[in-house]
Order: structure tokens, then sequence, then C-alpha cells
């Protein structure tokens, strides 16, 4: 790809990179890319099926793979809408709370003064840091089936509103709608906790390394694919920064949205006995230094032996009340109706 020739916006080869940091370079494999817009992403999945069909009538060998990649996107969509909706209305909650917090404490004269009360309520951190939160999660998102050996599932600040999902995440690991919930509701955490802002600066900077090496390759890839590994292993030592605490604490709210999104909390965590299973097993550490989901230490036992621990805790039924009644209230109703004891 000559971007002197073919001026590309900034985001453009932003995506380039975190493609190729999947090993998604060819321009074959980017044709396979599926990206289902949120709110929009039936009109994807209908003209996909239509497609679908066509090849199927014409008998065509790439039926199978397609169909396969349709039950990604689909699972994708309806499991990333869910958990970007819950996350964005705990953000908002959480929001409300630090300016209720930051304003009770406050003198009636500046209550009354909007400038002064604004100006205090941007210098409050905890205000501060959910209005950070809160800019992540405002907007319309994205979500990005990218074809790939790697399993992996990311969201990057700087690819805002985006979340990425390799097919091999759910070649390997995915088994269920909840599952995917939990891995990607960790993910989400990292953002709203404000984790991979601090890495930020030095991720754009090899970004932007990485760009310079695919648009300098004459061979289109080949070699600069030997430089990204490179370039990936500094930046999984980067990955490292991601703390255990950081870790610990997108768990905890990862398995919270989870719950929130009225998915099965004690199913999902048996994915990460699966990715702890699988790394013990192949004796390395799948996709370290891919950022995203093993981009700090290896999933580990203790780790799922915590989320199962907290879906005790954490699961549909708490949030019965609030997000998860209304379906089971109307099915409860329809049940009821249908029965003619129940009804006076
Ligand atoms: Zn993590």
């Amino acid at each position: 790809m000559d971007y002197s020739r073919e001026p590309e916006s900034m985001q453009s080869r932003l995506f380039d990179s975190t493609l190729a940091s999947v090993g998604c370079t060819s321009s074959e494999d980017k044709e396979q890319i599926l990206v289902a817009y949120e709110g929009e992403w039936r009109n994807l999945l209908s003209k996909l099926r239509s497609d679908l069909k066509l090849r199927r009538a014409q008998d065509d060998t790439s039926y199978d793979k397609m169909h396969q990649r349709m039950k990604m996107m689909h699972n994708s969509s309806i499991v990333g809408e869910k958990i970007v909706k819950v996350a964005r209305n705990y953000v908002k909650e959480r929001l409300t709370d630090a300016v209720r917090e930051a304003t009770s404490q406050m003198p009636p004269n500046v209550l009354d003064d909007e400038n002064l009360l604004y100006r205090l309520l941007e210098w409050d951190d905890e205000v501060n840091r959910w209005t950070k939160a809160r800019r992540h999660m405002e907007g319309s998102w994205q979500f990005v089936l990218i074809p790939s050996a790697v399993p992996n599932a990311f969201v990057s600040e700087i690819l805002p509103h985006r979340i990425f999902i390799t097919t091999s995440l759910f070649e390997t690991f995915i088994e269920s709608q909840d599952e995917l919930a939990l891995v990607l509701g960790h993910e989400i955490s990292h953002l709203i906790l404000g984790h991979s802002s601090a890495r930020n600066g030095l991720e754009t900077s090899f970004r932007t390394l990485e760009i310079l090496m695919l648009s300098l390759d004459p061979t289109e890839g080949l070699l600069s694919l030997g430089v990204m590994a490179v370039l990936a292993s500094i930046r999984s030592a980067i990955g490292a920064l991601h703390s255990r605490d950081n870790e610990r604490c997108a768990d905890e709210l990862g398995i919270r949205l989870t719950a929130m999104a009225c998915y099965d909390t004690r199913a999902a965590s048996q994915v990460f006995y699966k990715m702890h299973k699988f790394n013990v097993e192949s004796g390395r550490d799948v996709g370290v230094g891919l950022g995203g989901l093993f981009d700090s230490h290896p999933p580990s036992e203790e780790r799922f032996i915590y989320l199962l621990k907290e879906s005790d805790e954490e699961n549909p039924a708490k949030y019965e009340e609030t997000n998860c009644s209304s379906l089971k209230t109307i099915f409860f109703d329809a049940l009821k109706s249908g029965d003619g004891k129940e009804r006076r």
C-alpha cells in the first residue's frame, strides 16, 4: 500500500495497522472483514442472508465459510449492542452520582453561580473520571469482525467506538452469547476505567511506527510482518504495565456489565477456564503483544475461580427489577393469561 501516492486519512491508516496486529494484511482477508453498525446491523445481516441464498442456489463452495461468519457477526452485534447499552447507562449513573456528591459539598453561593460551579466540577477527580468515561461511551458504535488466526477481542482508544473481534476467537473459545458478553464486558471495562488512557500516547507512537513500516515496505507486507512482530513484542512489554490490579478491576466491572445485560454470568465464566487451559496446554501465551484480551498476564485459573465466585452475586437475578425484568414480566404475564386457572 503506497500512502504517498494515495493519501488516506489517519483513521484508515490506524485501522490498517490494527488489522495488521492480528495478521490481517492481505487484500483477500480485508475483503472478508464485516462491519456492523449499532442499531443497523440487521440491514447488514439481511444483505448477507440474501447473498447466502444465492450461493446455496449456485452450490458455491464458499457457502459454509460465509454462513459461519454470518453467525459470528450476528452474535457480535446482538451481544455488542447490549453490552454497550448497559455500559453507557452505568457510566451515566456514575457521573450523576459523582456530580451529586461533589455539589453536596459546595456552599450555596457556588451552586448559584453557574460558571463557578462548572469550573469546580471540572476540577473534581471523580467527576472528571466519569466525564471521560462518558465521552468514550457516547456515540454510535461499530462491531468489526476480522478474519484472523489470532483469537482476540479488543476496544481501542485510538479507533473509538469500535469493538474488534477476530473469527478465531469464536473458533477457539466462544461457544455462547454469555461467554462473548463476558469477554466484551471485560474489554469495555478497561476503556471505562481509563486503563488504556495511560498507554494511549505510547500506543499511538507505536502505531505510527507500524504505519510507516507498512508504507515503506516494497514487498507489500512480507518484510514488515517481521518488523511488526518485533514491535508487537515491545508493545507486549508495555502491555505488562497493565497491572494485575487493572485486570482484577476490569474482571469485576466486566462481570457486572454482563449480569446487567442479562447474560448468565456463571455459564459465561467458563470462557476464562478455556482460555487458561488453552494457554497451559499450548505452552504459550496466546495473542500476547497484540493488545486486548491477552495483553497483560495470561488468563489464569485464579481469575476463572474469582469470576465463578463473583457470578453468585453478579447475575441477571440481581438486575431483575431493572434491566432484566421487562421480557420476563411480559412472558410471565402471557403464560399466566394462557392458563385458565390463574385468571380471575
Ligand atoms: Zn484485560
